[in-house]
């Protein structure tokens, strides 16, 4: 069985004469939690974008969920979930309004989102909530609900981007929760973070410098590698060596 579910051949995105995503070959794991790190500018979001099937690479290869991100961007943006940390929740519905209409557009059939809308709510212990408009929910509250609304249709890959900024530690541990059972659950997790303690939290991270992969490993081998306590150290040592800077 292949379980290799995002592959990567010298992906790569130019914007005129300006390389933004350099060259990346890497590979993802079914049901693995991958760190997808850099500094500001590093091209995350631009590699993202083209993971997603949102944005066509200048040349290279990517395959995900078993698709052509550049060739079969429908059925990639069919297999996969999104949660950006901006604009993933309408704020002006309620609740279960927001859980309808995202599984509606996944194409999910009625009787299945009420039944599911039901076990969802419980897990979150959010039932006396279902009919708050969203815009009043505590942020680390909002954050949980649209992670959940993202893998409400069981895709095979979600992408978090950023997907808990603005909330202390402890309400990001929370978070984390849900993202270990999801994992559990076989959904392979690709995430962005400028947290280090939620790199320490990833089976194997990625650290982007100037639009190149510059270390790709566990936490543990990383910090081994580069003599440091912690994920921040690691992070430290190659975030010194960007050229580009924040935009
Ligand atoms: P952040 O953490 O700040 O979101 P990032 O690692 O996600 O950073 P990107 O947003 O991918 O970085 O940007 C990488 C580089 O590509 C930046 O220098 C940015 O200015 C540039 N860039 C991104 N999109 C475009 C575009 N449409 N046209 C020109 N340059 C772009």
């Amino acid at each position: 069985m292949n379980d290799i579910v995002i592959q990567t051949e010298q992906l790569t995105k130019r914007f005129g004469t300006f390389t933004a995503v350099d060259h990346l070959s890497f590979e993802v794991r079914k049901g693995e939690i991958f760190g997808f790190l850099g500094a500001n500018g590093a091209g995350k979001t631009t590699a993202m974008r083209m993971l997603c099937g949102l944005s066509k690479p200048t040349s290279g290869k990517g395959m995900v969920a078993g698709f052509d991100v550049a060739l079969q961007s429908e059925q990639v943006k069919k297999n996969i979930g999104y949660m950006s940390q901006k604009f993933s929740l309408y704020e002006d519905l309620k609740v279960w309004e927001n859980i309808r209409l995202f599984a509606g557009i996944y194409g999910m059939k009625d009787k299945e989102i009420a039944y599911k809308t039901e076990l969802l709510l419980e897990r979150l212990e959010f039932s006396e909530e279902r009919n708050t408009l969203v815009r009043r929910l505590p942020l680390g509250w909002k954050q949980k609900l649209a992670f959940s609304v993202s893998i409400f249709h069981e895709p095979k890959i979600v992408f978090l981007d950023e997907p808990t900024g603005g909330v202390d530690p402890a309400t990001r541990r929370q978070f984390w929760e849900l993202i270990y059972q999801a994992a559990d659950r076989g959904i392979t997790i690709f995430v962005t973070t400028h947290y280090m303690d939620e790199a320490e939290y990833c089976n194997r991270v990625s650290i982007m410098v100037d639009g190149r992969i510059d270390a790709l490993d566990t936490p543990y081998n990383l910090k081994k590698q580069f003599g440091a306590d912690n994920m921040d150290g690691v992070f430290q040592q190659l975030a010194r060596k960007a050229i580009r800077k924040a935009d």
